[in-house]
C-alpha cells in the first residue's frame, strides 16, 4: 500500500520509535523525586530543548499540549480571555480564511462569547491577501492567528508580513505551524511571532502531543483552558506524558538534521507524480502552482472527476485524501479551495497529496498508474448512456 497522505499524518520515523521505547515501560512521573521520575523529567527537559531550537525558541517558551488543536484553542481562546480579564479594550480577532478548523471552530467559540472576529481573505493562489489584512487590522485588534503551512493546498503563508502589520497595529500574531514546523525552516524569532502551535504526528513524531510557543516577551499569557497541578507553568496541567514528548523531540530533532535533503527528494518525487500522469493522459491542474508551497505537497484537480469516487476506488492501494470535508453523509465544499475561488463543483474533483520522505520512485510510479487507471474507469462507468 501507497501512503500520499502525510497532510493528514505523516508516518513514524522508526528513530522517534526507538526513542520512545524506553520511557513505556521504565515509569515515573516527571514530577516525582525519584529516579525514575528524574529520569522522565530529563527526557522531557531534553526534548523541550529540540523542538525549541526547531523552531529558534528558548526552551522555557515551549509548552506540551495534546497537539495542535489543543494548542490554538489555548493561544486563540486564552489570550483572548486572559485580555478580557485584564479588561484591555481590544476585543477583535483576525484569522485567514484557510485556517485549520481548529481556529475557525475557535472563532465560533469566541463570536458567541462576545468577541469580535474577522477573517482575511486569501489569493486565488491560497497566500493571504496581506494588503486586505491591512485593512482590517486596527487599534481595536488584539490577535492576529494566521497559519505557516496550509493542510490542503500547502502553500506557505508570509507570516513574517503579517507580523509586521499586526505589531504596528499593537495586535499579537499566532501562528498555527503544524505543517510547517519540520518541514521547511522557521525562526520565530526571525519571524517576531508571539505564540505558535506544533504537533508531532505531523512530522514523523507520535500522535496525541504538540506545543504552544508563548514568547518570554510577549504582552499577554494566555490564560488556561483547565487547571489542575500546576504542569507547564499552571499553563497546561496534567501529568505529562513522557514517551510521547521524548518521541515528538527526537523527531523535531531528526527533521532539524535532514531538513534539506528531505525537501529536495519530495519535490523531485512531486514533479515525477506529475509527469507520469501526464504521460497516462491523464488531465491534471496543479492548485496554488505559482506559490511557495511544502515540498511534496501538492493540491491536484482532475476535471470532471468525482474525487470521493478515486480516493474510494484506491482505499486499499493508495491512500489518498479529497479536499472536501464529508459531514453527516453531505459533502462539504472545502472552505479552503473556496477561499481560493474555486467552484464547488471543481473543488470536488480536487486530491491532497503529501509526499512523505519515506515514499520511493516506484511508489509515486504505482500510484500514478493506479489513480490514472481509476479515472479511466470512473470516467466511463459515470460517462453518457450509450444507449
Ligand atoms: N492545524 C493544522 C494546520 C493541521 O493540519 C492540523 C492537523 O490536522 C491541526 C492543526 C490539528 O493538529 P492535531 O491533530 O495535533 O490536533
Amino acid at each position: 500500500i501507497v501512503y500520499l497522505d502525510g497532510h493528514a499524518t505523516t508516518p513514524l520515523a522508526a528513530e522517534v520509535a526507538e526513542a520512545m521505547a524506553p520511557y513505556w515501560t521504565a515509569t515515573g512521573n516527571a514530577q516525582s523525586p525519584h529516579t525514575r521520575g528524574q529520569q522522565a523529567a530529563a527526557g522531557i527537559e531534553l526534548a523541550r530543548v529540540q523542538i525549541a531550537n526547531l523552531i529558534g525558541a528558548e526552551s522555557q517558551e515551549i509548552l506540551f499540549t495534546s497537539g495542535a488543536t489543543e494548542a490554538n484553542n489555548l493561544v486563540v481562546l486564552g489570550v483572548a480571555e486572559a485580555a478580557r480579564k485584564m479588561g484591555l479594550r481590544r476585543n477583535k480577532i483576525i484569522a485567514s480564511a484557510i485556517e485549520h478548523r481548529s481556529i475557525l471552530a475557535v472563532l465560533e467559540e469566541l463570536a458567541a462569547r462576545g468577541f469580535r472576529v474577522q477573517l482575511a481573505p486569501v489569493t486565488p493562489q491560497g497566500l493571504v491577501d496581506l494588503p486586505a489584512l491591512e485593512q482590517l487590522l486596527d487599534e481595536d485588534t488584539l490577535l492576529v492567528s494566521l497559519m505557516g503551512a496550509n493542510n490542503e493546498v500547502g502553500t506557505i503563508q508570509p507570516i513574517g508580513g503579517a507580523a509586521q502589520l499586526a505589531h504596528a497595529k499593537g495586535a499579537l500574531i499566532h501562528s498555527d505551524l503544524a505543517q510547517l514546523a519540520g518541514k521547511a525552516p522557521v525562526d520565530v524569532v526571525a519571524l517576531d511571532l508571539d505564540y505558535a502551535s506544533l504537533s508531532a504526528h505531523k512530522l514523523y513524531g507520535p500522535m496525541g502531543v504538540g506545543a504552544v510557543f508563548v514568547s518570554g516577551i510577549a504582552a499577554i499569557k494566555p490564560r488556561p483552558l483547565v487547571f489542575g497541578g500546576g504542569q507547564e507553568r499552571g499553563l497546561r496541567p496534567g501529568t505529562l506524558p513522557t514517551p510521547l514528548i521524548v518521541g515528538f523531540g527526537a523527531a523535531a530533532a531528526l527533521a532539524d538534521q535532514d531538513m534539506m535533503h528531505v525537501s529536495q527528494i519530495q519535490e523531485r518525487l512531486a514533479r515525477e507524480l506529475l509527469t507520469e500522469l501526464a504521460g497516462r493522459q491523464v488531465k491534471v491542474l496543479q492548485n496554488a502552482a505559482s506559490a511557495p508551497r511544502l515540498s511534496g505537497s501538492l493540491s491536484l484537480s482532475f476535471p470532471g472527476v468525482d474525487a470521493d469516487e478515486i480516493v474510494n476506488r484506491l482505499s486499499s492501494t493508495v491512500c489518498l485524501s479529497t479536499s472536501s470535508a464529508c459531514s453527516a453523509g453531505q459533502i462539504a465544499s472545502s472552505h479552503v479551495l473556496k477561499a481560493m475561488h474555486i467552484s464547488d463543483k471543481d473543488a470536488r474533483s480536487v486530491l491532497r497529496i503529501y509526499i512523505s520522505k519515506y515514499n520511493t520512485l516506484e511508489d509515486i510510479r504505482f500510484a500514478a498508474a493506479q489513480i490514472s487507471t481509476a479515472i479511466g474507469s470512473v470516467v466511463v462507468a459515470t460517462g453518457p448512456s450509450t444507449q
